[in-house]
Parts: C-alpha cells; sequence; structure tokens
C-alpha cells in the first residue's frame, strides 16, 4: 500500500512494525524513531507480563520458615544458625528477582559460618543449595592460591559452579558457592605485625574479593581444555551466594578477651567452671573485629556480613543424627541390608555407645560415619553369604566389647 505523506510531506512509519500513519491510530515520535499505538500496547503487555512474572517467582520463592522446616529435615540442632540462614538466603534469592526492577539496589550479603569441626556447616550449605533448586559447588580454600602459583586458581571454584550447572551460564550466575576451610587463609599469628604475614593465604582472601563482590569470571566451560582460552566464557558472580565456612579454632578466647576488656578471658574460665562447655556460647558474641584478628583482612570481612555461628554438638543431638534425618545413617543401613531381606536393629544403648566414641574423637558427628563402618564391616562382608538371615541386631557389646552381632534366622537357628 502507497503510504501517504504526512503535512511536511514526509512518509513515517511506526520503527517498531513498518506501518505507516493511515495504517493505524497514532504514531508517537521519538528522536528520528517513531512507534504506532499497536506496539506500544505490545510493549507495554510484554512489561505486565514481566511484572507478572517477578510476583511468580516472588510466590515460588521458599519463606524463611519454609526453609527453617526444610533445614530441619536434614541438620539436627543448630536452631539459631538455620535461622539466619533462612533469611539470609530468602533475602539474597528476592534481591535477585527485585532487583533488575527497583530503584533501590538492594546489596549482597554473603555469609560466614563458623566453629567446630563435623557440626553441619557444609551439611547446612549444601541443603539449602538443594531446597532452592540451584547449582552448588564446594571449594576447599587450602587448595586455592593467589593468581602465578602452583595450585588452584579462585575462578576454578566457578568452573566448578557452571560444569555443577551443566554449562548452564544463567543458572550458575544464581548459584551457591562453599568456601570451606576459609579460617587456613588468615595470617598465621593474627595479633602478629606485619613482618610475619602468610603472604600466601592473605593474597587468597586478595583474590577472592572481586568474585565475592561481583565480577565477570572467566571459566573454561565442561570439556573445553583450560589452556583453550579462547572457548572461556564469562560467569557473573554478583548474584552467586558465597558461603564461607570455617572452624576459626581459638576464636573464642580473642572474642572472650574482648569481652572482658582485655582479662584472662571468659572462655578460658567458662571451660574451667562448666562440664557443658559449648563453645558455641561465645561465638555468638563474634564482631568483625574478632576475625580480623584472627588474621582475616578487613576488606574480606567487609564482604561477608552474615555472621552464622554454629555449636558443638551434644550427645543427644549426635544421637538424634543417627536416628532422624531423611538420610541418617541408621536409615541407610537399614536400607542395605533390606536389600538382602534382613532387618536390622540397633539397641537404643548400642547407639549411645557410638555417640560417646564419637565424643572422644573430637569430630563432631564426622566420627559418626567413620564408628559406624568400622562397626559394622564384618557383618556387612558375612550377610551376603549368610542364609536365612531374618534379622541382625547390633548391641552395646558389639560396639564396645567387639562381640558379635545378634543373628536370627528363619529355621529358628540363633546365633549371639
Ligand atoms: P563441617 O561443620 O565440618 O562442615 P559437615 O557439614 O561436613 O561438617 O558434617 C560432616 C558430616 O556429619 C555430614 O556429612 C553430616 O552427615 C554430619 N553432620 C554434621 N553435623 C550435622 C547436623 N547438625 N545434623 C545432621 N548431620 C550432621
Amino acid at each position: 500500500m502507497a503510504k501517504k505523506k504526512d503535512i511536511f510531506g514526509m512518509n513515517i512509519t511506526c520503527s517498531f512494525c513498518g506501518r505507516g500513519q493511515r495504517e493505524v491510530k497514532k504514531i508517537i515520535a521519538g528522536n528520528n524513531v517513531y512507534i504506532c499505538n499497536d506496539c506500544v500496547k505490545v510493549c507495554s503487555d510484554i512489561i505486565k507480563h514481566d511484572r507478572v512474572s517477578i510476583i511468580e517467582r516472588l510466590e515460588e520463592l521458599p519463606t524463611p520458615e519454609k526453609i527453617k522446616g526444610f533445614l530441619d529435615q536434614y541438620v539436627v540442632g543448630q536452631e539459631q544458625a538455620k535461622k539466619v540462614l533462612s533469611v539470609a538466603v530468602y533475602n539474597h534469592y528476592k534481591r535477585i528477582i527485585i532487583n533488575p526492577y527497583s530503584d533501590i539496589l538492594i546489596n549482597k550479603s554473603n555469609i560466614m559460618i563458623f566453629g567446630p569441626t563435623g557440626t553441619g556447616k557444609t551439611l547446612l550449605a549444601q541443603t539449602l543449595a538443594k531446597i532452592l533448586n540451584v547449582p552448588f559447588a564446594v571449594a576447599d580454600a587450602t587448595t586455592l592460591t593467589e593468581a602465578g602459583y602452583v595450585g588452584e586458581d579462585v575462578e576454578s571454584m566457578i568452573q566448578t559452579l557452571l560444569i555443577n550447572s551443566n554449562n548452564d551460564i544463567a543458572k550458575a550466575e544464581t548459584g551457591i558457592v562453599y568456601i570451606d576451610e576459609i579460617d587456613k587463609t588468615a595470617r598465621k599469628s593474627g595479633e602478629m605485625p606485619s613482618s610475619t604475614r602468610d603472604v600466601s593465604g592473605e593474597g587468597v582472601q586478595q583474590g577472592l574479593l572481586k568474585l565475592l563482590e561481583g565480577t565477570y569470571a572467566s571459566v573454561a566451560p565442561k570439556g573445553v581444555k583450560k589452556y583453550n582460552t579462547q572457548e572461556f566464557v564469562k560467569v557473573n558472580t554478583k548474584n552467586i551466594l558465597f558461603i564461607c565456612g570455617g572452624s576459626f579454632r581459638g576464636i573464642e578466647d580473642i572474642i572472650s578477651k574482648r569481652l572482658e576488656g582485655g582479662g584472662i578471658g571468659f572462655s578460658a574460665q567458662l571451660k574451667k567452671s562448666r562440664k557443658d562447655y559449648n563453645v558455641g556460647d561465645i561465638l555468638e558474641y563474634a564482631e568483625v573485629e574478632d576475625f580480623i584478628k584472627f588474621g582475616m583482612i578487613p576488606e574480606f570481612m567487609g564482604r561477608v556480613p552474615v555472621l552464622v555461628p554454629v555449636r558443638d554438638l551434644t550427645e543427644e543431638e549426635l544421637l538424634r543424627i543417627l536416628k532422624e534425618p531423611k538420610n541418617a545413617l541408621v536409615k541407610q543401613y537399614r536400607k542395605l541390608f533390606k536389600y538382602e531381606n534382613v532387618e536390622l536393629n540397633f539397641e537404643e544403648e548400642a547407639l549411645r555407645a557410638i555417640v560417646a566414641e564419637a565424643k572422644n574423637r573430637k569430630s563432631g558427628a564426622r566420627a559418626l560415619r567413620s564408628i559406624m563402618e568400622e562397626v559394622m564391616l564384618d557383618i556387612m562382608f558375612e550377610v551376603p553369604y549368610l542364609e536365612d538371615i531374618k534379622s541382625c541386631t547390633i548391641t552395646k557389646d558389639v560396639i564396645t566389647k567387639q562381640a558379635k552381632p545378634i543373628l536370627k534366622f528363619d529355621k529358628q537357628k540363633e546365633t549371639a
């Protein structure tokens, strides 16, 4: 159709659909561009749809209460940590959804989980990724080195995240990275003058600053060799949640000294006076300055504003860990035996003996698995070739005196 000319003798057409003035109701002029009323409507619908999808995405985001409920299924105890993490992670993902549409940009809040070993720090981070259905990567700070040194550079953790996202960059960009053993990057003696600085640890902290804050990390996708830099892809770390974890052994003394104004310290006194001394009581008072005294650099601590202490697990909690979580050890072994058509039972006293032994080993819940494996080795070896076993009962003596478990056979044959 021939386009009519406007009063100035120009052919004006919509820059989006190409139709002329006579074919549409209205054309709005911009700086050398034109848009018709129909295209305005299309654009407005797109924006509306986007708004709806933000609301939908916000509605899909589990509330802090739901996140905590999910954590409860896997992590025993650590009530305060679970609560703080649920809120922090909820806010993190809400921020990702809202920020592109908001004039007030909410800052990223990475997280520091600290406290005794084997108490669930890694498990907490891993479970969070599971509930949010986002990719997850674990990095070990002790294997990281600053650029130019032999070892993994800090970007390798983003590469793992990308691989765990099946090379989906957008997915990787909203994942969670857990950096374990972050305390090992502290200066060897935090309160020493700079001449004794442990340069490489500090270098790792320096190297992490940009990643934690948000930068484009250049990484090799799955299947691409590390030296083939031309095929590297860029992953924006702005929305990646970094959770740092470390035992920070000894930080309780720094905290308690500060609380006591430099005296002997609260923790030393508590240790002496209380049998049920729980380092977590003191860690709750931790502040950024304590971490700096410990040897972390201030710039690093500035990028992990959410401090989450975890507590030593009590015997009752260790007992619950054996029995209650979705993938509790007792449940796992029972399942393994079920495949052999054998019912596996643990006497309560046997479980308590395992807990007592785990307490001695001082590696938190981590010891439970190794004790269990030691205890179950012989019977796991025998069960597949013993015929007609109906049930196997682990008694206290199996744990403490290396006695044989009680086996019951179909034909009423019994051994002890
Ligand atoms: P760390 O605090 O050293 O990161 P992990 O989270 O790696 O400890 O815990 C080691 C193992 O112990 C985990 O695989 C998990 O099975 C068990 N575990 C530790 N703490 C808990 C807990 N609070 N609840 C349930 N299981 C736990």
